[in-house]
């Protein structure tokens, strides 16, 4: 047993660590400015110019592909590895992310044949098309299993009606991962089929966007009579619920790692501010209430990075229960982020709401982390369902 981080991981923290410092931090001014003044607007974030820029760079400096298999043209690092990428690039606000990401890639990469893999999964894999996931509903968001949008076979294709709600990326993807009712009598293992749908296809339209606290803006897609060949099933017919759980799995896992990284952040942030602002003749270090901020993050953050670290091994490693550990991470790590960038604000004071500083950003963004992909209340009742059925697992 060794708890040491390998060379090759620490290479990888340590490149993406400078990337951050060099690329990222001096662009947070811009980014706050910026998901200020967008208001209602979708207007992207990091303007697409300065996106491209950071992506060249970022493949420049071997940052690419991390968990994309060698034979789809990338390194095979492993969910280990991305997760140490994705938390260092959460040192800072700015939005960037390094394509693929996880969640899609494990579920193109599980359930991609024949031309899906040319199509889908290689463009993705290479960073060269986006795409999203197109699940919740109006009637269905924490129950994915009460979607009502219907696929059924007509003529030798899939027609798809239905409306998906609160979609993130929406407009900006090449094509949407669709889940559908396939079979409405079967039970949850065989009702669903997942689908692949591009953009501009016949009766897609993405009608509303929702501006949304800190940076987020997903949308509404229609499906009206959505025609599709059956080489736009993913995976098998009637077999969509499976997957899709164990790609939240790697979401919830991603989401931790990120809420690991803006931690981090914060606490490193304080720990400066504590020894140099001094109130009443001494530091604010002196101060018991935030010794006890400080001591309290630490442990937080460090408790959750074993818990993201040891997924993550699990994952690579092919054993463990995704849903059960993704439930974890995720509880622990959105609700320990909030927790930790509260005290970093109550510690800068003023300067901790104005927008000199990431804070502010930081814990508007994080709100939205306990309700997306699953409420806490929701994992929690898994987590408890998970252990009143089947007992502790071993470790
Ligand atoms: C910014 C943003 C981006 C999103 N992006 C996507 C996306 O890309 N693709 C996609 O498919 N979806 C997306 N979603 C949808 C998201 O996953 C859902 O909002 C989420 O699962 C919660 O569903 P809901 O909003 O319908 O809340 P509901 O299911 O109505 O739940 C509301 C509240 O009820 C409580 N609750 C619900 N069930 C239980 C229970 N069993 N026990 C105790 N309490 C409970 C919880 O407190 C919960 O917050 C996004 C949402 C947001 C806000």
């Amino acid at each position: 047993m060794d708890f040491e981080l390998p060379e090759s991981s620490k290479m990888v923290r340590d490149t993406v660590a400078r990337f951050v410092n060099e690329e990222l931090i001096p662009l947070e001014p811009l980014t706050i400015r910026r998901e200020a003044e967008r208001g209602y607007e979708d207007t992207p974030i990091i303007p697409p110019e300065i996106e491209a820029k950071l992506q060249q760079k970022a493949r420049d400096i071997g940052l690419w592909g991390i968990d994309v298999p060698e034979e789809f043209g990338g390194q095979d690092l492993g969910m280990f590895n991305k997760c140490l990428v994705i938390e260092q690039l959460k040192h800072s606000v700015v939005p960037f992310v390094l394509p693929p990401e996880s969640p899609n890639l494990f579920l193109l990469k599980e359930l991609c044949k024949g031309d899906q893999i040319d199509r889908y999964l290689l463009p993705y894999s290479r960073g060269e098309k986006k795409s999203c996931l197109a699940l919740s509903e109006p009637g269905a968001g924490s129950d994915a299993a009460a979607i009502k949008t219907r696929a059924e076979r007509k003529n030798g294709k899939w027609v798809l009606n239905g409306t998906k709600l609160w979609i993130s990326n929406a407009r900006r993807s090449d094509f949407m991962i669709v889940m559908a009712v396939t079979d409405p009598k079967a039970d949850k293992r065989s009702a669903y089929t997942t689908f692949l749908v591009d953009k501009g296809t016949p009766g897609l339209t993405i009608p509303t966007s929702f501006p949304m606290i800190g940076e987020y803006h997903p949308y509404e897609v229609v499906l009206d009579n959505v025609e599709l060949d059956d080489s736009q099933v993913l995976g098998e017919v009637g077999s969509g619920f499976a997957p899709i759980s164990k790609r939240l799995g790697v979401r919830r896992l991603e989401i931790a790692s990120r809420c690991l990284g803006l931690a981090t952040r914060c606490l490193k942030m304080m720990i400066e501010q504590a020894n140099t602002r001094q109130t009443f003749g001494a530091p604010l270090a002196d101060r018991q209430a935030v010794q006890w901020w400080i001591a309290d993050s630490y442990q937080e953050i460090e408790m959750l990075r074993w818990l993201v670290y040891q997924m993550a091994w699990k994952m690579d490693t092919g054993h463990g229960n995704v849903r059960l550990d993704g439930s974890m991470v995720k509880l622990q790590g959105t609700e320990m982020i909030a927790r930790v960038v509260d005290r970093a604000i109550q510690l800068f004071g003023g300067m901790g709401v104005s927008k000199e500083l990431p804070l502010e950003y930081i814990s508007r963004m994080c709100r939205v982390m306990r309700i997306v992909e699953g409420p806490s209340e929701v994992h929690r009742w898994v987590i408890a369902r998970d252990l009143l059925k089947n007992g502790l697992p071993s470790i």
